[in-house]
């Protein structure tokens, strides 16, 4: 990158919110799975207006603009694929306005969700979305990914939530799209097309999001089951019995040895299945729901039911799920990891198909996630080998072919990025793909904005 267009970034953001050194540059190349190239700078905006200005110079000598985070995303959304400039939203963490009459909230994208989630309790109020990662990940990041998490099965993903954005165009045009209101309908929806576009069609600079009235009490449960199929079954009997938890998170066997390996809770060995329940409302709904639940379970041959109401033991009840991302890398050194997801009533039918597929291609394959959606994240954990790659390569193909097969979708909620994009074509029809690069054009017609992604090359 040339030394004046430098100069220009740093008069718009001043020196001390830009890093150059190759160390540091290095750092941005990387999310929370894949590695693409060391860019050119990494500047830390502090307003829509510094975004504008340093995309029309983008457009002007056509270098690349990657929005970023906290760079938790699984798929590479967040890494340069040709270089260029990284925008971090660190500086622009501001919870702007918490308008409690209307209840809605209006944040800067730089917020961390679990930060949002603490002060809105505060106000006995509540933003459900809750990837895995809340603790580190940012509302801009969930926006652009339309994160979900155990919460979304009864509460919905972050597009539920968001009634309008301020928007940064590729061409450095400041927009806004959307309401502050319940209902709206004046043109297309931009503001749905936003969200989930991966950083791709513009820079989101502010969030108005609703919130609703955090619930009154809430129990977890958790079932053990010695059969995998079990567990998957009760996962589709819940469902259809018509009881809506909060959350029903689901772990196999080979993900429970994993857990209990890196931070044992004492579990008994050769469990298969594992189910965390939890049901959340008024206080007088609580036990009928518990025991609508316990009884399904119990039916579906769990050996063990734990129930509990108390904070503090459902935190210790969470432990196996909570370490389990981190703790599958005991494993082997490299994880692929997938988040499919299937309609409920086949999930008993996919955990067989992965059984199948670990056998036909002899890579350890865990699976664990947000059954309650049918999301599953579907980790191989290979050693770093040729081989071993060919044979998560296949596993992953073998895995996404049974899932549209199923009726599913390639991802609940990590997106396309890079690392997906070669599957594109699997899902969406040849017309579906031009349609969604043509709109890619019309918001970036000089393709500044985090080029080489989710479209194959
Ligand atoms: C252990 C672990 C568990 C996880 N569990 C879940 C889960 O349960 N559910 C889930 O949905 N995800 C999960 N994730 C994935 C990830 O945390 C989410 O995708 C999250 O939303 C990313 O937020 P981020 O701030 O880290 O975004 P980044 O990774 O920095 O960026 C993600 C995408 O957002 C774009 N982006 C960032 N900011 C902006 C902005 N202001 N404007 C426009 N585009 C922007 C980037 O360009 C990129 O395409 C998990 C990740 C990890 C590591």
């Amino acid at each position: 990158m040339e030394d004046k267009i430098i100069e220009e970034i740093m008069r718009i953001v001043g020196k001390e919110n830009v890093l150059a050194s190759p160390e540091e540059r290095k750092c941005y190349s990387y999310d929370a799975r894949n590695e693409g190239v060391i860019p050119d700078l990494v500047v830390f905006p502090s307003s829509a207006d510094d975004v504008s200005k340093i995309l029309k110079l983008a457009n002007r000598h056509r270098f690349p603009v990657i929005p970023r985070g906290q760079g938790s995303g699984l798929t590479g959304g967040s890494i340069p694929v040709y270089g260029g400039v990284v925008l971090v939203f660190t500086r622009m963490n501001r919870i702007l306005e918490v308008d409690t009459e209307n209840l809605t909230v209006t944040v800067e994208p730089g917020v961390i969700t679990f930060d949002l989630q603490q002060e809105m309790a505060k106000q006995g109020l509540f933003y459900p979305p809750d990837p895995a990662s809340f603790k580190y990940s940012s509302i801009g990041g969930n926006v652009a990914e339309c994160a979900g998490g155990p919460n979304s099965l009864k509460y919905g993903v972050t597009r539920d939530y968001v009634l309008g954005l301020e928007v940064v165009k590729p061409t450095g045009e400041i927009i806004k799209t959307g309401v502050r209101t319940m209902k709206g309908v004046v043109g297309y929806d931009l503001t749905r097309l936003f969200v989930g576009s991966e950083g791709t069609l513009g820079i989101v600079t502010k969030i108005t999001m609703k919130l609703i009235p955090l619930p009154e009490a809430k129990a977890t449960i958790l079932a053990l089951f010695q059969e995998v199929e079990d567990a998957a079954s009760a996962v589709s009997a819940i469902i259809a019995a018509k009881v809506v938890p909060s959350t029903i998170e689901f772990m196999d066997k080979a993900s429970i040895k994993c857990s209990e390996q890196a931070s044992p809770m004492g579990l008994p060995e050769g469990i298969g299945g594992l189910l965390l329940i939890e049901v959340d409302g008024d206080r007088e709904s609580i036990q009928p729901q518990v025991e609508k639940v316990r009884k399904i379970v119990l039916d579906k041959k769990a050996i063990r039911c734990d129930v509990t109401a108390d904070p503090q033991e459902a935190d210790r009840l969470w432990q196996a799920r909570r370490v389990l991302s981190q703790a599958t890398y005991n494993l082997n050194p490299v994880k692929i990891a997938e988040d499919v997801v299937v309609p409920r009533s086949h999930i008993p039918t996919l955990i067989r198909a992965l059984e199948e597929m670990e056998k036909r291609f002899g890579v350890p394959i865990l699976s664990f996630g947000h059954a309650g959606d049918g999301n599953f994240h579907v980790s191989i954990m290979i050693k770093d080998t040729p081989e071993d790659r060919e044979r998560a390569e296949k596993a992953v193909e073998a895995l996404f072919e049974e899932t549209i097969r199923l009726g599913g979708t390639l991802s609940g909620e990590h997106g396309i990025g890079t690392s997906k994009s070669a599957y594109l074509g699997m899902e969406l029809s040849p017309e579906v793909i031009a349609t969604m690069k043509r709109i890619k054009e019309l918001f970036d017609p000089n393709n500044i904005l985090n080029p080489g992604k989710i479209f194959p090359e």
